[in-house]
C-alpha cells in the first residue's frame, strides 16, 4: 500500500470541452508527436466540464501531476481553469457547478480512505496558477 499523505488538485490549463481521454492521450504520447512522453499520467481522477468523474489511474499507482510530491499523492484535475478566449491563456476560476459538486464528492470520498492526507492545490509546491483557485482555503472543512 503506498501511504496517501497529500490529495493535489489540478487544472487542466486548456479548453473546457478536452475530455479526460484528451489528457491522458497528451500525457502518454510520445514527445515527438506533441506529447509529454510521461510513462504514468498526470492525474487519477480527471473531472469533465459535464461534472462526470473518470478514475484514469489506478491509486496504488504513482502519478505524475506534481514533482516532488507524487510518491504519496493522489492527483485530481478538473478540466479547464485557463481563459482560451484570451493570449496566453490566462488562468481563471471557471469550474462548472456541476465539477464543484462533483470535486466536493470525490474529494469527500478520498478523504475518508484517506484520513490523513490534507488537500492542497499544485500552486502550493510549484509557481504556477494550477489550479486557479486556493484549493487548500476552499477545502479546509473536507
Ligand atoms: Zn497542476
Amino acid at each position: 500500500m503506498r501511504t496517501i499523505n497529500k490529495i493535489i488538485i489540478h487544472c487542466s490549463a486548456g479548453n473546457q470541452k478536452n475530455t479526460a481521454k484528451d489528457i491522458i492521450a497528451y500525457h502518454l504520447m510520445p514527445k515527438v508527436l506533441g506529447g509529454r512522453g510521461w510513462k504514468a499520467p498526470g492525474y487519477h481522477y480527471i473531472i469533465e466540464a459535464d461534472g462526470q468523474t473518470l478514475r484514469t489511474w489506478p491509486e496504488e499507482s504513482i502519478s505524475n501531476g506534481c514533482k516532488g510530491q507524487n510518491a504519496h499523492a493522489i492527483n485530481v484535475c478538473y478540466i479547464g481553469g485557463v481563459d482560451t478566449t484570451k493570449p496566453g491563456y490566462p488562468p481563471v476560476d471557471n469550474r462548472t457547478p456541476a465539477q464543484k459538486a462533483a470535486l466536493i464528492k470525490l474529494l469527500k470520498t478520498l478523504r475518508l480512505k484517506y484520513p490523513k492526507a490534507r488537500i492542497y492545490g499544485h500552486r502550493d509546491f510549484a509557481a504556477k496558477a494550477c489550479p486557479s483557485f486556493d484549493a487548500t482555503k476552499e477545502y479546509a472543512d473536507l
